[in-house]
């Protein structure tokens, strides 16, 4: 695993009008790194990955993705999005999954995960239904590319985003309580998809989870959040088995 931070966050600042969710937030993940957010909701873990896909802005402080700054401060001080283009080139290295899939309804499953990759990456529809195909095979619903989406159980669904997230090729993968929504059957086939995936340690991946095990098992590093920020970090193993903080040992105790 390289040292390199594929992620930085630094002196990082966010608010909703009056409430401040970030206040000098600094966090960092390296390449090929599995880091895995757990924490009471309400803690900024998902406008935390919204801001990484470009979906929130912040209000103060830098985030580097792959050592390129994604926000550029223009003359008036305040924080908005670089130029669309370069918006477009540093999206390309994320890729994020929901937990209410964003499915488009009123597409076949194929073209759910044909559609961004032709539209922003230029691929041919020919190349675009392979690269599906393989998806498809890949999470288990090879047989399902010309179903619609509200003919597929949840767990399905959620296979589909994974597979519809990863035809844009991403190198960073950003997954928020993608089994929050599902009955507690279908969770399992969705998370054995993720750890593949986590075997293969082909993606750097950011997880937001409630499903400790989960994250104890795929997890290189484990981030205790509460009120935006880092409370307690580390090893699966010593965050799971011997937490420090006593909000750490709250919030494990009330899970495990
Ligand atoms: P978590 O994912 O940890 O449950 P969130 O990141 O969704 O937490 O939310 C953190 C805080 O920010 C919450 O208090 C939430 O109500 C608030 N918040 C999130 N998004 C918005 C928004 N678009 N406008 C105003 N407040 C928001
Ligand atoms: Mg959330």
């Amino acid at each position: 695993m390289s040292s390199h931070p594929i992620i930085e966050f630094k002196n990082v600042s966010k608010r909703f009008g009056d409430t401040s969710i970030f206040n000098d937030f600094n966090f960092s993940v390296k390449e090929n790194e599995i880091v895995s957010i757990i924490g009471p909701s309400g803690s900024g873990k998902s406008t935390l990955l919204r801001i990484l896909m470009t979906l929130e802005g912040i209000d103060g402080g830098y985030i580097n993705v792959n050592g390129e700054s994604l926000w550029h401060m223009p003359w008036n001080g305040s924080y908005v999005p670089a130029s669309n283009k370069h918006l477009h080139k540093m999206r390309d290295h994320l890729g994020m999954v929901f937990q209410h899939f964003n499915l488009f309804p009123h597409m076949t499953v194929k073209r759910n995960i044909t559609e961004a990759p032709m539209r922003v990456k230029g691929l041919s529809r020919s190349e675009a239904e392979k690269n599906a195909e393989d998806l498809l095979e890949l999470v288990g619903l090879a047989d399902k590319a010309d179903s619609y989406p509200n003919d597929l159980s949840g767990g399905q669904k959620q296979r589909v985003g994974i597979a519809r997230a990863l035809a844009m090729r991403p190198s960073i993968l950003l997954l928020d309580e993608i089994t929050s929504a599902l009955d507690p059957e279908l969770v399992d086939e969705v998370l054995d998809v993720i750890r593949n995936l986590a075997k293969e340690q082909r993606f750097t991946m950011l997880l937001v989870t409630h499903e400790m095990y989960f994250a104890r098992e795929v997890s290189d590093r484990v981030c205790f959040f509460d009120q935006g920020r880092i409370v307690e970090e580390g090893a699966p193993e010593d965050i799971f088995t011997s937490p420090k903080e006593e909000r750490t040992k709250a919030f494990l105790n009330a899970y495990l």
